[in-house]
């Protein structure tokens, strides 16, 4: 009798880990790398009816939430999982960790399994800069950055290059952090400012972006310390009982959003009734509605993240792997002879076994 055995495996996903995905963005460039995925996002966002979207499934737990958010056109389909855990960075670890995968619809056979926590910094800049380039005064130059931790230099980076921010004044309750990011944009061409307070890091800004982390209703931002024509960036507001915007200056702007079913659950219009009017970014992108009204309008982008813009970034990074030989095949699904005979593998001779790797080198 013949035993049925395992083959080698060819058709695998690429594994992009967290070195690979580093080693990637290093060599490309972290300004190509926010510009080739912000072309994407306003690329798949133009073709918004292709997909089939939902809001992310999240299980809250007392410090934190822990989401998985799907996405599919015709032909791929892309989860990421996803953390939100403030209280992290005390124990060492990252507020946001991330990973997810991307996989092709006809079969559902995983195309790319990658890290995403860089991944996402990079996204959530390019979201940021695509809406404030849509929706910021044009001349623009001078940004707050309230939240100076792991996504504020990526924000600094995407708004100096693609929105032509020359300064930054920045602010975070933890000084340390605005001194991990003053160093880490010297050099970058920025002017940087330290500031004492959020009210004092708004003064002159055209644009806000608060970034900060803190599970519940926070108030970074109240209408007092508004000035006409600001653009805010709220990107710290993204869960149930977490925001940064006070009521009024929802109130006081146009709102803008990603997916607005999972911005109501979501973002900082949480706090406001059912029927709140928002615009979805796309909109504005297709043309079918308009964005700032006025040079004195105030504008707010209540950000919470979207699967579309991880289905973008994922398709980047996996075209850039493939083209830099970056990553590895990861034996994930097993290969099989016959594909019934999925008991058959168990069968195989443990030196057949031995003889499948566990991940083989990209050529
Ligand atoms: P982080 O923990 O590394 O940094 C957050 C910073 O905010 C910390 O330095 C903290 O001291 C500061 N902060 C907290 N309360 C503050 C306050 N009242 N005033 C000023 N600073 C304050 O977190 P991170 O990875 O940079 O993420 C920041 C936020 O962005 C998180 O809330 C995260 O959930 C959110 N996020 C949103 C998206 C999106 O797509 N909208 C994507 C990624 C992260």
């Amino acid at each position: 009798m013949t035993r049925p055995r395992t083959p080698l495996s060819t058709v695998q996903p690429l594994y992009l880990s967290a070195p690979d995905a580093l080693a990637l963005v290093r060599r490309k460039g972290l300004k190509t790398c926010i510009a080739g995925i912000a072309a994407n996002i306003r690329e798949d966002f133009l073709r918004w009816h292709d997909f089939d979207k939902s809001a992310r499934v999240a299980n809250h737990s007392r410090d934190g939430v822990i989401e998985l958010m799907p996405i599919a056109d015709d032909t791929a389909y892309s989860f990421k999982y996803v953390t939100g855990h403030p209280k992290n960075t005390a124990l060492g670890l990252s507020t946001v960790m991330a990973f997810g995968v991307l996989a092709d619809v006809a079969t559902g056979a995983p195309t790319l399994v990658s890290e995403l926590t860089l991944t996402t910094a990079l996204r959530t800049a390019a979201t940021s800069a695509l809406a404030a380039q849509t929706l910021a005064r044009p001349g623009s130059r001078v940004m707050a950055l309230i939240g100076n931790g792991a996504q504020s230099e990526f924000q600094a980076i995407a708004f100096q290059h693609l929105v032509g921010i020359h300064t930054v004044r920045l602010f975070d309750i933890d000084p340390a952090a605005t001194a991990k990011l003053a160093a880490n944009l010297a050099g970058s061409g920025l002017k940087v400012q330290v500031c004492a307070s959020t009210r004092e890091a708004v003064q002159g800004a055209d644009i806000v972006t608060t970034v900060t982390a803190d599970k519940q209703y926070a108030t970074i931002l109240s209408a007092d310390m508004l000035a006409p024509g600001m653009h805010i960036n709220a990107v710290g507001g993204d869960c149930p009982g977490k925001t940064e915007l006070a009521a009024d200056v929802l109130e006081a702007a146009k709102v803008f959003v990603e997916f607005a079913p999972q911005s109501r659950i979501e973002g900082d219009i949480q706090q406001m009734p059912a029927d709140f009017a928002v615009t979805e970014l796309w909109e504005v992108l297709a043309g079918h509605n308009t964005g700032r009204e006025s040079a004195a309008q105030i504008t707010v982008f209540d950000s919470v993240g979207f699967a579309l813009e991880d289905f973008s970034a994922l398709r980047f990074m996996h075209a850039a792997a493939l083209d830099a030989g970056l990553g590895e095949r990861l034996a994930l699904i097993p290969q099989l002879t016959d594909p019934k005979n999925l008991f058959g593998a168990l069968l195989a001779e443990p030196s057949d076994r031995a003889s499948t790797p566990t991940s083989a080198c990209v050529a």
